[in-house]
C-alpha cells in the first residue's frame, strides 16, 4: 500500500545496516517520513538518501548511539522540537557477541547489555512518555531474537539480551494498551545481514575472532533469509498490533539454536 503510513512520522535506530535500513526503506515506500538512527552517520545518510528515492516525503539522518543516556535524551528532545511526535518507533540497533558463558568477562556483558537492553529502555521510555502525552496512540516495535526463547550453548550474552527485550516488550504491551500504543517483539532467526562480521567473539584472540565471524557470516549466508521480508513483518505487525512475531523458518520451529 503506497501511503498506507502517509503523514506519519517513523524512527528506526541500527538504520544505517541489514533489517534496520531495510525497515526504514519499506516505511519510505508506505509513505512514512522517516528518521533514520545509527551510530555510524555515514551509514546512516545513506539510508535517509535511500528512504526519499524510495518515496519518502521527507527523511533525516541522526547520528546517535542507542546505548548513550545523554544521547538518546538530546535525540528525542530535537526529533520532537523539529519534526514532531513519533508515531512508530523501531528499536532495532543491535550487537552480536557469541562465545561460551564461562569465556565471557564482565566487560562483554556490560557492552551487549548497554546496546541490545539499554538502547531498547532508552528509545521505549523517551519516544514512549512522547506518546503517552501526546494521546493520539503510536506503535513501538521492538526487534528481539528467536534468540530470547531458543537456547544455544553459545550465545548466552546475546540470548540473554534478547530474552529481557522480549519479556520488556509483553510488560509494556499490557501497560500501554489502554492509551492505543501498541507495542511488538520481532523475532527473527538468522537473517543475512552484516551483524555476524561485527560479532564479538568472548575468550578467544583476534585470529580466532575472524576465523568465528567468517564462520558465523558463512552459515547466515546459507540460510540466506532476505532482511527485506523482515521488514515486511515489521510494518504487517504495526498494521495487525501483533504482540509477538516469529520471523524465518529457525523461529517458528522452535529448535535449539545448537550450532549457536
Ligand atoms: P547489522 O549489523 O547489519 O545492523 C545493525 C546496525 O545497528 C548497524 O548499522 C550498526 O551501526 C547499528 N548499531 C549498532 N550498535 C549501535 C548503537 N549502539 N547505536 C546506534 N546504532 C547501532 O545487523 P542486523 O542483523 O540488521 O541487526 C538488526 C537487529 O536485528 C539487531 O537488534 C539484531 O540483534 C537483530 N537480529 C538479527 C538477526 C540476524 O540474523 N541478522 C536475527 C535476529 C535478530
Amino acid at each position: 500500500h503506497a501511503d498506507r503510513f502517509g503523514g506519519q512520522l517513523v524512527l528506526v535506530t541500527g538504520a544505517g545496516s541489514g533489517i534496520g535500513r531495510a525497515t526504514a526503506v519499506a516505511f519510505a515506500e508506505a509513505g512514512a517520513r522517516v528518521v533514520a538512527v545509527d551510530r555510524d552517520a555515514e551509514s546512516a545518510a545513506r539510508t535517509a538518501e535511500l528512504s526519499l528515492l524510495t518515496g519518502a516525503p521527507e527523511a533525516w539522518a541522526e547520528p546517535a548511539d542507542v546505548s548513550d543516556e545523554k544521547a538518546m535524551e538530546e535525540l528525542a528532545r530535537k526529533v520532537a522540537a523539529e519534526y514532531g511526535v513519533v508515531d512508530v518507533l523501531v528499536n532495532n540497533a543491535g550487537i552480536g557477541l557469541g562465545g561460551a558463558f564461562l569465556d565471557t568477562t564482565p566487560e562483554d556483558w556490560k557492552r551487549i547489555l548497554d546496546v541490545n537492553l539499554w538502547g531498547v529502555i532508552h528509545g521505549c521510555r523517551l519516544f514512549g512518555r512522547q506518546m503517552a502525552e501526546r494521546g493520539q496512540g503510536g506503535h513501538i516495535v521492538n526487534i528481539a531474537s528467536a534468540a530470547a526463547f531458543l537456547p544455544s550453548k553459545s550465545l548466552p550474552a546475546y540470548s540473554t539480551s534478547k530474552a529481557a527485550v522480549l519479556m520488556l516488550s509483553e510488560c509494556l504491551r499490557a501497560e500501554l494498551a489502554g492509551q492505543g500504543i501498541g507495542v511488538s517483539a520481532i523475532c527473527p532467526g538468522f537473517v543475512n545481514t552484516n551483524i555476524t562480521s561485527t560479532a564479538r567473539f568472548a575468550g578467544v584472540d583476534a585470529d580466532e575472532e575472524k576465523r568465528l565471524q567468517k564462520k558465523s557470516a558463512r552459515l547466515y549466508g546459507l540460510r540466506n533469509y532476505p532482511p527485506e521480508k523482515v521488514a515486511d513483518a515489521i510494518l504487517r505487525a504495526v498494521v495487525r498490533d501483533e504482540a509477538v512475531v516469529p520471523v524465518t523458518p529457525e523461529a517458528r520451529g522452535g529448535r535449539l539454536l545448537s550450532r549457536f
